[in-house]
């Protein structure tokens, strides 16, 4: 069975002290609830504060992710983070393909799958995020858009590997503008995606592994989003760096 997930992706926001204050509060939330036990929670802050992270998550509350990988193994490349360093500090996840490193980072599908293979060698899930923006979906290209980037960093995978993989479906046009999609337009991808996977590595394969949502998600449309059948659960941005949102999407099941 495939889990349930809510990672919070702070992106490059919070000083120091400010994601310790976030940090405690979650942790005060989430000692109040008892979550069921196919959900996960993962954290994903920026590098500075995985440690930190991992010291309130403490093997229990929830996982911690790191928002980006480098491509490369080791070595001469100033300011990038390997697989390897991450796997040393025990990071369970890791985001991959963001819309913002495709758009400001030039992160291309090529990229995406080199920064996966690094991951899965580390042990490390990698949570790959595909999602159209605003023209191809008004071009009615959607469907093809998200096809190119879940064969393109994706489909080099055997079947053992790919059941690693969470897969993130992110519209563009509905990351942190407040319009979300709504849940019939998200369960018509989430559930291409599965057949996709479905047609490259069976039934079983595909139905283990977990779709979640991103854009725009909060906890007064999370409950919807999340009944759709092929909805695993949400990447969530904005929303994240405050505990009682975030608490109130990761109770949303
Ligand atoms: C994201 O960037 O992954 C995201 C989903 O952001 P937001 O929730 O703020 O739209």
């Amino acid at each position: 069975m495939r889990k349930h997930i809510v990672a919070g992706n702070w992106k490059m926001n919070l000083t120091f002290t400010e994601a310790d204050e976030l940090l405690d509060d979650l942790m005060s939330e989430l000692e109040k609830v008892e979550l069921p036990r196919d959900e996960k929670v993962i954290v994903c802050p920026p590098f500075p504060y995985i440690e930190m992270a991992s010291d309130y998550a403490n093997d229990s509350y929830f996982a911690v992710g790191a928002q980006n990988v480098s491509d490369k193994d080791k070595g001469a490349y100033t300011g990038e983070v390997s697989a390897a360093m991450l796997e040393s500090c025990e990071i369970d996840y890791c985001i991959v393909g963001h819309s913002e490193r495709r758009a400001y980072y030039g992160e291309t599908d090529a990229l995406v799958a080199a920064k996966v293979d690094q991951l899965l060698a580390h042990n490390l899930s990698p949570i790959v995020c595909v999602g159209e923006v605003l023209e191809e979906r008004e071009a009615g290209r959607q469907l093809e858009v998200v096809k190119k980037q879940v064969e393109g960093g994706l489909f080099h995978l055997d079947a053992e590997n790919i059941k690693k993989i969470v897969i993130a479906y992110e519209p563009v046009w509905a990351i942190g503008t407040g319009k979300t999609a709504t849940p019939e337009q998200a369960q018509e991808i989430h559930a291409y995606i599965r057949s996709l996977l479905a047609a490259k590595y069976g039934k079983e394969v595909a139905d283990d592994i977990s779709i979640l949502y991103g854009g725009s998600c909060k906890p007064s449309n999370a409950k919807e989003l999340f009944a759709c059948p092929d909805i695993d659960g949400g990447l969530i941005g904005g929303a994240s760096l405050k505990a009682k949102d975030f608490m109130g999407i990761v109770t949303a099941f």
